[in-house]
């Protein structure tokens, strides 16, 4: 059902959007950082205002639960302000002695900055880039996924609102390869934070990087979660199922290759199929469901060809594997049952490829060696999850990951000021906190002689 209708913006309407940008520029990267501060609180406390309507918009753009996104999108968006609000206060800079001379670093806003963002966490994403870049003095040319728009519409009125300066933000929308590709290639856009899929990455490196631009990219995972026979058995379960499927598992975070030590394989098998078995697929605007809809008829194909995949690659699928069927109004919907698959061998395409739905694998493993081996045997590095209580274990393991974030015991726990980003094909450069306003600041040294 079509509710609504975006614009594709081309070439000009890029160019119209850095002009405007290039304009506010002087003014806006010399206004006092408390004012600055201000204006993005404002922004916060509009959110706030709006909270219902953003999360129902959220969750009818994208299929996602309405309950996750009031717990977990739209909260997180007006965090994303809050924290860089406040940042915005406090970020400084080194400076250095020696015998008769000092250094000092400046940290300049960069200018125009591109911000690009994918349809997975669509209002959380787009401004866990917009906030930093705003609050370290830039003009931000930002383009959300056209997958999913209308938060970000919103947020525009939003921002009016609260009084941010014309040309300060500009939010176009279109599609990638037309409106994306434009901001990429614009000469005057120094900076381009991204974050979306390895391939369009690769893409966008490949024209950005000839420009010198400065690129932030937080791309794919297909994240490990490595489970030890002496971990919280409970714990675990819970918190691996939701690892696993929360956001229908469309979350770069999501550990889609779980390994379990051998004498608990069985028991953890058992109990896990069985928890999978009790999620409610449902209406995302049903209070008690909680997988929703993915989030197209394109990605529906993708995931359900996958578990075909699987299947021929020699998987037995435990639980899940097939759409599910809704009545009534939501009876298009793109619902698949939350998918658990063994016997797979650790480098078929399966277990190699990032599926981004309710899918996991599991298998066995036998050794702590064997363990780091199978979880780092993959081109991506976003993120792990290790459940032990072995501790030196635990740290040795966090070492010797290969992956951005290493989660002990827990997952999805975000600290805003931690740095986030991945390593290997997940990505290049850090968001969160300090990296963030270094990001998106160019630092100069200065040496002055005493
Ligand atoms: P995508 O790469 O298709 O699109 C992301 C954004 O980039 C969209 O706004 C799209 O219009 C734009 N785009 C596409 N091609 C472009 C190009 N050539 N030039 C400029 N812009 C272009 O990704 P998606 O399908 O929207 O999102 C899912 C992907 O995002 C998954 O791979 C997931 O792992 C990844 N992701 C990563 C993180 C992270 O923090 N590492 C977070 C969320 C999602």
């Amino acid at each position: 059902m079509v509710y609504g209708q975006i614009p594709d913006s081309d070439a000009q309407d890029v160019a119209l959007a850095v002009t405007a940008a290039q304009q506010a520029f002087p003014t806006w990267s010399k206004t006092d950082p408390a004012q600055r501060s201000r204006l993005l609180m404002a922004i916060a406390r509009g959110i706030e205002e709006r909270f219902e309507e953003l999360a129902q918009a959220e969750s009818r753009d994208s299929g996602k639960p309405l309950s996750l996104a009031r717990r977990m999108d739209i909260t997180r968006a007006r965090d994303n302000f809050e924290f860089f609000a406040a940042a915005a206060l406090q970020f400084a800079s080194e400076s250095h002695n020696q015998p008769g001379f000092i250094n000092y670093t400046l940290r300049q806003p960069i200018g125009v900055v591109g911000c690009i963002s994918p349809w997975n966490l669509p209002l959380y994403l787009f401004t866990w880039k917009i906030a930093p870049a705003l609050a370290a003095g830039n003009c931000v040319i930002a383009k959300p996924s056209e997958v999913t728009p209308v938060t970000a519409s919103i947020l525009a009125e939003i921002c009016i609102s609260a009084g941010l300066p014309d040309g300060v933000l500009n939010i176009l929308h279109g599609t990638g390869p037309n409106c994306g590709a434009e901001i990429v290639k614009h000469p005057i856009i120094k900076a381009v934070s991204f974050t979306g899929s390895t391939r369009a990455g690769r893409e966008i490196a490949s024209v950005a990087a000839p420009m010198f631009k400065k690129l932030s990219l937080e791309l794919g995972g297909k994240n490990p979660v490595v489970i030890f026979a002496d971990c919280d058995y409970e714990e675990m379960l819970n918190t691996t199922v939701r690892s696993s499927f929360t956001n229908q598992g469309q979350i770069c975070l999501c550990g889609s290759r779980i390994y379990v030590e051998r004498p608990l394989y069985n028991r953890f098998r058992e109990d896990f199929v069985a928890r999978v078995q009790q999620l409610k697929v449902g209406d995302p605007a049903a209070s008690d469901t909680q997988i929703g809809a993915v989030v197209s008829e394109a990605h529906y194909n993708k995931i359900l060809s996958y578990i075909a995949l699987a299947k021929e690659e020699g998987g037995t699928v435990l639980c899940g594997g097939h759409p599910v069927k809704m009545e009534g109004e939501r009876a298009n919907g793109w619902y698949i049952a939350p998918t658990v698959i063994d016997g797979l061998s650790p480098i078929c395409r399966t277990n190699q490829e990032e599926i981004f739905g309710p899918v996991v694998s599991i298998q066995p493993f036998d050794s702590e060696e064997e363990a780091v081996t199978l979880a780092n045997n993959t081109d991506y590095g976003l993120a792990a999850v290790i459940w032990t209580n072995h501790l030196t274990r635990a740290h040795r393991l966090g070492e010797q990951l290969q992956s951005g974030i290493v989660w002990i015991n827990c997952w999805l726990e975000r600290d805003l000021r931690t740095p986030f980003g991945g390593v290997k094909s997940s990505g290049v450069g850090r968001e969160g906190g300090w990296e963030a306003l270094r990001f998106f600041t160019e630092p100069k040294n200065i040496c002055v002689k005493l």
